[in-house]
Parts: C-alpha cells; sequence; structure tokens
C-alpha cells in the first residue's frame, strides 16, 4: 500500500506513495477535513483545484447526522457527498473522548451522552469498525483510548492497555472492499509507553500507523517529543500519519521528524475568524491595515482568491458578514496548506529539504492565537 519512494540524507523526511483503491496519493500530505461530509465552506471542484488528494470524515459525527440509514441508502459516503476520491474516516475515539458527555469506558468500548440530544450511544472497536465499514471510506482508523494529556501516569497506561486491546478487536472486523486500516499510537508523552504501545500494534501488522494523542492541549514541545519517541518503532514501510496537526511550520517540523500524512482544522476554522496563513505567519484580513490594500492575500500565491480578490475587498467582505469572505479566505488557507506539502514533496525529490525547512522555519512567526486554537482543535 505505501511505497518509500525517496529519504532525506539530513532528517527522518520521507518522500512517498500510498495507494489506495480510489486514487494514488503522494506522501507528505495534507488532508483537508471534512468533519460533518463537507470540508467547511469547500466545495469539491475547489478542492480538487487546490490539488486535494484526499479528505477526512468523521465516524462519531456522522453516526449521529444524518446517520449510517441515510449513508447507506445514499450508496456510501462518496456517493453521498460527492467526493469518488480517497476518504479518510476518523474511529470517533478522539470524539468521544473530547467531545461526549458523561462517559462510561466499558470493556468493549464507551457508552456516552450524544453532544447533540442527550441520547444514550454506545461506541467500540465493533462499532467504529462497522460505521467505517459502511461508510465506505478508502482509509480506516481503530477505536482508540485518547486521555487528555494532563492524565496522571496511571491512567495513561491504562489508556494504552485498552487501546492495544481495542486494536486487535478493530483488527478482527469485517472490512469494505479495499479498505485498509491503520492503529493509532498513544502513551502521552512517556517513552517507555509510546514504544510499547508502538510495538504492540506494529505485532498487529495495520496498513499503517497514527500517532494519537497529540493535538489534545499539549505544549509543542511536549507534541514534537510524542512524535520523536514513537517514529523509530513504525516500520520504515508503512505510513505514518500524525493526527490533528498543525500550523504550516510544525508540518515542515514533523515532516522532518518522519511523518507522511496530516489533518487540521486549522485552515478552515481561523479562517472563519477571518485570519489568513501566509508563508511569513497568519494575517487578520480583517485587520485596519488591509482596509486600503490592493494587494493579494499573499503575493506569489495562485489560489483563487489570490488570483481575484484583493485584501481590501475581502476585509470589507468580511466586516459585512458577506459569506464570500469567508469563503475566500478558506479557499486561500487551504490552499496553502497543500502548497507547502507540495513544496515538501518536491524538496524531498530534488533533495533540497534541509534548505527548504531552514528557509521556511525562519521565515514563520507563529502567532501565539493559532497555536491556542490548536488546542481547541478537531
Ligand atoms: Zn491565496
Amino acid at each position: 500500500m505505501f511505497e518509500l519512494l525517496k529519504t532525506d540524507p539530513h532528517s527522518r523526511a520521507r518522500l512517498g506513495r500510498l495507494t489506495t483503491s480510489r486514487g494514488v496519493i503522494d506522501t507528505p500530505v495534507f488532508m483537508p477535513v471534512g468533519t460533518q461530509g463537507s470540508v467547511k465552506a469547500l466545495d469539491p471542484r475547489e478542492l480538487l483545484e487546490m490539488g486535494t488528494q484526499i479528505i477526512l470524515g468523521n465516524t462519531y459525527h456522522l453516526h449521529i447526522r444524518p446517520g449510517l440509514d441515510i449513508i447507506n441508502a445514499a450508496g456510501g459516503l462518496h456517493q453521498f457527498i460527492n467526493w469518488p476520491h480517497p476518504i479518510l474516516t476518523d474511529s470517533g475515539g478522539f470524539q468521544v473522548f473530547s467531545l461526549a458527555k458523561i462517559r462510561k469506558i466499558k470493556p468493549h468500548g464507551v457508552e456516552f451522552r450524544s453532544h447533540l440530544d442527550g441520547s444514550l450511544l454506545f461506541l467500540g472497536p465493533k462499532e467504529a469498525m462497522e460505521i467505517q465499514r459502511a461508510l465506505g471510506s478508502d482509509i480506516a482508523m481503530v477505536f482508540d483510548d485518547c486521555p487528555p494529556h494532563t492524565s496522571a501516569p496511571r491512567e495513561m497506561r491504562a489508556a494504552v492497555e485498552r487501546t492495544i486491546r481495542w486494536a486487535g478487536e478493530c483488527r478482527e472486523q469485517p472490512r469494505a472492499a479495499g479498505q485498509k486500516v491503520f492503529g493509532i499510537v498513544q502513551g502521552g508523552s512517556d517513552p517507555a509507553l509510546r514504544e510499547e504501545c508502538a510495538k504492540q500494534l506494529v505485532a498487529l501488522d495495520f496498513d499503517g500507523y497514527a500517532i494519537g494523542g497529540v493535538s489534545v492541549g499539549e505544549p509543542e514541545p511536549e507534541m514534537m517529543k510524542a512524535v520523536e519517541v514513537t517514529e523509530p518503532f513504525l516500520p520504515a514501510n508503512k505510513a505514518r500519519y500524525a493526527m490533528g496537526l498543525g500550523t504550516p511550520a510544525q508540518l515542515v517540523e514533523l515532516v522532518a521528524r518522519g511523518v507522511d500524512m496530516f489533518d487540521c482544522v486549522l485552515p478552515t476554522r481561523v479562517a472563519r475568524n477571518g485570519t489568513a496563513f501566509t508563508t511569513r505567519g497568519t494575517v487578520s484580513i480583517k485587520a485596519g491595515f488591509n482596509k486600503s490594500d490592493f494587494r493579494p492575500i499573499e503575493e506569489g500565491c495562485e489560489c483563487f482568491a489570490c488570483r481575484h480578490f484583493t485584501r481590501a475587498y475581502l476585509r470589507h467582505l468580511l466586516n459585512v458578514g458577506e459569506i464570500l469572505g469567508l469563503r475566500m479566505v478558506s479557499v486561500h488557507n487551504s490552499h496553502m496548506f497543500l502548497k507547502v506539502m507540495a513544496d515538501i514533496r518536491a524538496a524531498l525529490a530534488a533533495g533540497t529539504f534541509a534548505e527548504f525547512r531552514r528557509e521556511f522555519v525562519a521565515n514563520y512567526i507563529p502567532s501565539r492565537k493559532i497555536l491556542l486554537a490548536r488546542e481547541e482543535s478537531r
């Protein structure tokens, strides 16, 4: 399924190719997030135009609304949302542990109340795989226990043990035709727990491996450490996916740490507040200094918004609440994340990733607000 094409001699970065039944994905790859069956404010034509290769869907949210009956009747998720290209579905583990109210962890899953109407629901390895099978995603994720980063060591260990056991149960469930399944490594920032979880999951021989328990409110050094202590135990011939990360500069640094796949809600989430990502950091399009700035969001950007509209016009749209404003900032931001990954792939192919990384990270000024927004990601 995964082909390792080239490795960077100066870092852990890898150039690769992921083959699914609905298409080939060049890695490192950014996957726009379509939690509810739509990448917020963007349509499939726009996603393709900006170079999207694969999008995300979410088991928990789609299970609650519109429900499997509707998606089944439509002929699966790809048909329902009119996206005939690859889809990865998250298992719902993260949402059950972060969104849902009143959870009771049981041996075979979690009993919880819907965040929507309070109804009693149950999700475990069997259910999560059954839903993902019905959704028909190309890559399904195992159902894991994703504890907060502040959990006591004892709780973190229990979560890892549960994650390993549930991964084994997920492995045994029937899949949709051609569906691949990824394991999820937990363990917080404890190197021993990460190692143990990775080794046990690798023994179960999944199609790929995710690093979970990142993007759960931990500070950046802790997040980087969680990846660094996990990656060496993941097989080189399988794709690695860091869940829910990150800012553009973090993506470059995570690629350098051996990660191939990313998803993050930041591009579309901050767009709705009028914040745009550029290669120099974020900029508030609503800010007064853009009032009569007739340049695009970012000079040289080839997205639809930058080719057609000025900052001054987008600022006006955002200030009067016109939907086009937030749509165009969403277009630019998503395009920007995808372009960073395309540039990374080109640099890896050309053998210039070290220079690219140095320059990109030096130019990019992280904004504290954006780092905080990441904490409530997904
Ligand atoms: Zn642009």
